[in-house]
């Protein structure tokens, strides 16, 4: 089977799925992760019997598989497409404060916060909604937020075609914030800078867009 996964899923970066990922389709592991959940809330006491709870297992595993880790399955990548450029516009695209709403791979629970993305045109453009549902997908997935700001770069850089392209992550990590050390008001910053966005006047001039320095 392993032949048959996008190169993107064999790279370093990439979110570790065994190649086996998905010969199975959605509605079995709906099923699956439905009797699994129905378990825990058993073991926690909760009496499934109760008019609010009884369909909470087949809820969290629908959740699970179609809306927050619907981005493990390379069938939900976005179709992107591209436009000529026609009034030459070769300079730096920035979209700011793209939301981000993905999950801590240590502890399943929220990581909350904005994605700032820009590149420099090669003469084609891409529709800007299209930004945002590439930071979706990548977003939903168990992540670690460095590797999901590395993630949100590449399928940026393949949808391009430009190395130009810069990535800013701000965000809350809900592991930190409404547990253990139970810190509310730090957020965490990450960034990746390719190809012109290495050079300092041009990194400055996207930070300034974005509103970050
Ligand atoms: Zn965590």
């Amino acid at each position: 089977m392993l032949d048959t996964i996008p190169p993107l899923y064999n790279e370093i970066h990439d979110t570790p799925v065994r190649p086996d990922a998905f010969e199975m389709d959605d509605e079995t592991k709906i099923l699956l992760i439905a009797n699994h959940f129905e378990e825990i809330m058993q073991i926690l006491g909760l009496d499934l019997a109760d008019d609010s709870l009884k369909d909470t297992p087949n809820r969290v595993a629908k959740m699970y598989v179609k809306e927050y880790f619907s981005g493990l399955n390379p069938a939900n990548k976005p179709e992107i497409s591209l436009f000529e450029n026609r009034y030459k516009y070769n300079k730096m695209l920035v979209e700011k404060n793209i939301t981000v709403y993905s999950s801590c791979e240590h502890h399943f629970v929220p990581i909350v916060g904005k994605a700032h993305v820009g590149y420099i045109s090669t003469g084609k453009i891409i529709g800007l909604s299209k930004l945002n549902r590439l930071v979706q997908f990548c977003a939903r997935r168990p992540q670690v937020q460095e590797r999901l700001t590395i993630q949100i770069s590449a399928m940026l850089r393949e949808a391009l075609g430009t190395e130009d392209v810069a990535v800013v992550i701000d965000a809350v990590h809900h592991c930190v914030a409404s547990r253990g050390v139970g810190d509310t008001s730090s957020s965490t910053i990450t960034a990746e800078y390719t190809g012109r966005f290495l050079n300092s006047g041009i990194r400055e001039e996207f930070l300034r867009y974005a509103g970050v320095a």
